[in-house]
């Protein structure tokens, strides 16, 4: 049975997902996965996020790239190239498998949320990996170049075009899975995590689901999101990039804007920048560069969930 649920993008996400997975008991732990980022490629069905998940939660996550597999061959790409094949996006020989497995099935009929869910049980993961919804979803930036598929943007163009507008194409007519539809009133919910993901290209596309907004500041349980900006910028990727180009000042008060209304408690690493009133804030060790750091962080989001359960609400 649930009682943690986490909305989730990759590799940040997934850090804390990794914690709560150690510190609660198996099982307990449902991830609910941005697909915003899902594209086809080369003929391929491709959900970055969703693999990210499970190749962390199973241990074969690749540490050094933080995408893929640990210890992967790269023998198709090379074959790849030299028959001039598209060779900007990586797919190492393992993780080619999930890529072509999970393109047979959804041809098949299976649904993600069904394929995602076996393939966890098949890496041995006790704890459910979930995809936001069955439908495709695409998140996609507007750039001076014109609109731009996300994976264009992200691998191909490494995030270099400034962003002046994103959009989640197919989100209004998507219809989120259950574990969202069903969060505000879900009995025993201990805790809704919001990881610290990229708030716009990462817990965006969740949060522009039909209802999710609705039903998260409607949520009996406590809401907590963790703050991805870390000493001021962020640990890696586009976050802090794409939060000044979109008209924010890069920290924690894009982050609470974001999130305004949808959360009890938003994690910090320093709140000396942080307007009073403006969130519910507080400061935690945020940055994960170890295991136990993870373990900490993901105790700490749970202390305090239990804490603002066991508070008499206003
Ligand atoms: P992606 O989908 O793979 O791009 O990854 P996510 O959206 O899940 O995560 C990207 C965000 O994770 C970035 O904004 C980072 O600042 C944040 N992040 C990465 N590591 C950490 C960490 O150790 N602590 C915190 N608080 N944020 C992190």
């Amino acid at each position: 049975m649930t009682s943690v649920l986490a909305l989730t993008g990759g590799v940040g996400g997934a850090k804390l997902a990794l914690g709560l997975a150690r510190v609660l008991p198996p099982g307990e732990l449902t991830c609910v996965v941005n697909t915003g980022d899902d594209f086809r490629h080369l003929g391929l069905d491709i959900s970055p996020d969703i693999d990210t998940l499970l190749y962390t939660l199973a241990g074969l996550a690749d540490p050094v790239h933080g995408w893929g597999r640990r210890d992967d061959t790269a023998t198709f790409m090379q074959a790849l190239t030299a028959l001039g094949g598209a060779t900007w996006f990586h797919l190492g020989d393992a993780d080619l498998a999930m890529h072509v497995e999970r393109t047979h099935r959804l041809a098949a009929g299976h649904s993600l949320v069904a394929i995602s869910d076996d393939m966890r049980r098949r890496l041995g993961i006790a704890q459910r990996v979930v995809p936001m919804c069955n439908e495709a979803v695409r998140t996609r930036v507007r750039t001076a170049e014109g609109w731009l598929a996300f994976q264009d943007y992200f691998v191909r163009r490494r995030c270099e075009p400034a962003v002046r507008e994103l959009e989640y194409l197919g989100a209004d007519a998507a219809t989120p899975v259950r574990e969202l539809q069903t969060l505000a009133t879900q009995p025993g919910l201990r805790a809704v995590v919001i990881c610290p993901s990229n708030p716009f290209l990462s817990i965006g596309p969740v949060l522009a689901l039909r209802g999710v907004r609705e039903a998260l500041a409607r949520c009996t349980a406590p809401v907590i999101a963790v703050s991805p900006i870390v000493a001021g910028g962020a640990v890696k990727g586009p976050t802090a990039k794409l939060m000044g180009e979109l008209g924010f000042e890069v920290g924690h008060a894009a982050v609470a804007a974001h999130y305004a209304g949808l959360v009890d408690a938003l994690l910090v690493d320093d709140d000396s920048g942080c307007a009073p009133g403006q969130a519910p804030w507080i400061t935690a060790p945020t940055l994960m560069q170890t295991l136990e750091d993870r373990e900490r962080l993901a105790r700490c989001v749970l202390d305090i969930a239990d804490r603002l359960a066991a508070a008499p609400r206003p």
